[in-house]
């Protein structure tokens, strides 16, 4: 996607509104506008880059500073006492904005929000090929 019409660049850029947190440097902060729950936050690098996998490290850093800083935040200041924090990577990952984000969402006890469904005892035969073919990568 074209900066010029990604939504996150147009908010970073003051020319869609949002509701803002908190600004760095290189990391801005605001309000999801369909929450989850009441008071889930973004946390965003300024820059436009697509996923997980295009954040050099060291911005990695401002943006674990920012997820910490904003998390706490997000639950002092709605009560809440559990906060996901949820990070899309590819449509098939439900990422809808190409603009690397990460969700704050506060949890609340019987909230009745349940992010995913468990699967049934994985296969120890599959875990140790898996294991195998993901080591090799790393
Ligand atoms: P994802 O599916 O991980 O790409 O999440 C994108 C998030 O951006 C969704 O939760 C949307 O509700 C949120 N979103 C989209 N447009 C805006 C906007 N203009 N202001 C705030 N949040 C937005
Ligand atoms: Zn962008």
């Amino acid at each position: 996607m074209l900066q010029d019409e990604c939504i996150f660049c147009r908010i970073i850029r003051g020319e869609l509104p949002s509701v803002l947190l908190s600004e760095t440097e290189d990391v801005i902060s605001f309000l999801d506008i369909h929450p989850v729950n009441p008071g889930h936050a973004l946390v965003v690098p300024k820059a436009h880059l697509s996923t997980l996998f295009d954040v050099p490290s060291a911005l990695g850093v401002a943006v674990f500073d920012a997820v910490r800083a904003v998390g706490l935040a997000v639950m002092q200041g709605t009560g809440a006492q559990g906060l996901n924090v949820v990070q899309n990577n590819f449509s098939a990952a439900g990422q809808e904005v190409a603009h690397v984000h990460w969700h704050l969402i506060p949890r609340f006890e019987g909230d009745g929000h349940g992010l995913w469904r468990s699967g049934d005892y994985a296969d120890a035969q599959q875990m140790h090929a898996l294991a195998k073919d993901i080591r090799a990568r790393l």
